[in-house]
């Protein structure tokens, strides 16, 4: 028996809830790519399957075979109170959740990207998002919604994750 679960039936990635971080809002919604920012290449179809866990790509700008990892410094069982940075204008409350909770999951990050992390250079990593997976005209989401996308699952990132990151192949 394989480990069936919700998946999206377009890319077969896996898919989270994120309904439980709403407030007393019923709403068929509340499922997200399980990815550092949504895609937004498509719309999440979901589907209930054995996601493929596939290769990771870089979680900054989508390129493959990502060398470096960077780990959560955010362990919310033992911290009661945290704070991040996240600005939410334009930022729907799904894709609010889902900046939050990528404080617990680690990061894949490329070459470049790792380098323009440690510059904490944001505008570069969202241009060099941009360009390597544009915005598609008649896409899901416009490119208002796709930039408050990144620059608050980015920001959630600088402020829980300093540091160096570990090779990834160590993982
Ligand atoms: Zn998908
Ligand atoms: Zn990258």
């Amino acid at each position: 028996m394989e480990d069936l679960g919700f998946m999206c039936a377009r890319c077969g990635g896996e898919v989270h809830d994120v309904t439980h971080n709403r407030e007393g809002e019923l709403d068929a919604v509340g499922y997200r790519h399980n990815r550092r920012v949504e895609p937004w290449d498509h719309e999440l179809e979901l589907a209930v399957g054995a996601p493929d866990p596939g290769t990771p790509d870089c979680d900054f700008c989508g390129e493959a075979a990502p060398g470096w990892l960077y780990y959560p410094t955010l362990d919310p069982e033992d911290t009661d109170v945290f704070e991040v940075e996240l600005d939410t204008t334009h930022l729907s409350d799904d894709d609010t959740a889902t900046a939050v909770l990528n404080m617990l999951y680690p990061w894949y990050a490329c070459d470049t990207c790792s380098v323009l992390v440690a510059d904490r250079n944001m505008e570069q990593i969202i241009v060099r998002a941009l360009e390597r997976t544009p915005v598609p005209a008649d896409g899901p989401v416009g490119e208002d919604v796709v930039r408050a996308r990144l620059r608050g699952s980015l920001s959630v990132f600088f402020t829980t994750r300093p540091g160096r990151p570990q090779p990834s192949r160590a993982v």
